[in-house]
């Protein structure tokens, strides 16, 4: 299986939507509150299906099971990531995530929810929140309780271009005016905290899960620094943004081509801006914004021609930690 997998993207509707997703991106989506194109997914809530190929019209998780070589037989009970653009055109309520443990108990067997993301564009005064300011769990419970939530949220400003690393627990909402690039853990867990007390698509205030959230908020708030690794070469640029537990997330910044290799199992690659051509031994293959694809493992050798720009990803096991991203940089970079 050398040729590169393109999957046909889901869309789903929000009440924080918009139509950017149509506007930037040229996807036909079912309204004008739309929130999220699921890109890459095998979750039972979205799976993506094949559009091209031998294996055209199989469904991700399908893949998963039948052909695991094309994933270079990565050790997971399912396909571990979930790519999606979201388009806040209004304020996402205030939540949190649970980790692999919690939500395997309480769950459902689901996988915890640890997330990352790349602001693509946003408004020029736009913001995020970002963790909170409880010194303790009583604090924590006590503002949540009085609603005091200008004390408890810690608001960021945010411009296109930035990187941000959310591991489970972190209390978080993307805020109106920004789309983004996530890429997360296979996991729709969320826990509510805060609905700024607006009614959803029936009219009802939307559930609220405070209990569940306290549990596996992480007090007090831990900024995760994540600094980026970056080679220029030949041709463009390669940033890898973060290398954890879950994932290694890259921007391929091609100006003219990129010659990139890898040693990984698979990785997953969303055009985000222009386009161009994907060059590997089995053919050619165009790529525009909007594009998302797998690389299967028998393809470790490509190169990237036009003047694009890529976010791309590949899972890792947890529990190793020892990663080098200025030498996976370097690697991915061939020099
Ligand atoms: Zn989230």
């Amino acid at each position: 299986m050398k040729q590169p997998l393109f999957l046909k993207p889901l869309f789903q509707e929000r009440i924080w939507g918009g139509t950017k997703l149509n506007e930037l991106y040229g996807y036909e989506i079912p309204s004008n509150q739309t929130g999220e194109c699921w890109a890459i997914s095998a979750h039972p809530n979205g799976e993506n299906i094949v559009k091209n190929g031998e294996l055209q019209g199989k469904t991700l998780g399908q893949l998963w099971e039948e052909n695991p070589e094309v994933f270079g037989h990565f050790e997971s009970d399912r396909f571990p990531l979930l790519i999606k653009i979201l388009d806040a055109n209004d304020d996402l309520s205030v939540q949190v995530h649970p980790d692999d443990e919690y939500a395997d108990e309480y769950e459902n067997g689901e996988l915890g929810k640890t997330e990352c993301w790349y602001i693509i564009d946003c408004d020029e005064d736009a913001e995020m929140i970002f963790g909170h300011h409880a010194k303790s769990q009583e604090e924590l419970v006590k503002l949540i309780e009085e609603g005091n939530w200008n004390k408890l949220l810690q608001r960021v400003k945010i411009k296109s271009g930035d990187f941000f690393y959310v591991p489970s627990g972190t209390i978080h909402a993307l805020c109106k005016g920004t789309l983004v690039l996530e890429t997360q853990q296979s996991s729709d867990t969320t826990y509510r905290v805060y609905d700024y007390d607006r009614p959803g698509q029936d009219g009802e205030l939307r559930e609220l899960h405070l209990n569940k959230a306290i549990e596996v908020t992480t007090v007090p708030h831990v900024a995760e620094k994540v600094e980026s690794a970056t080679a220029k070469i030949n041709g463009g640029t390669i940033t890898t943004f973060v290398e954890e537990d879950y994932f290694t997330v890259y921007k391929w910044d091609v100006q003219t081509s990129l010659e990139l290799t890898h040693g990984v199992h698979f990785i997953l690659a969303s055009v985000i801006k222009g386009d161009g051509m994907l060059i590997t031994e089995e053919g050619e293959f165009p790529l525009k914004k909007g594009d998302h694809f797998i690389l299967p493992n028998a393809i470790d050798t490509f190169a990237i021609k036009g003047n694009v720009e890529l976010i791309a990803s590949h899972p890792n096991n947890k529990g190793g930690h020892n990663y080098d991203m200025a030498n996976t940089t370097r690697e991915m970079a061939n020099i």
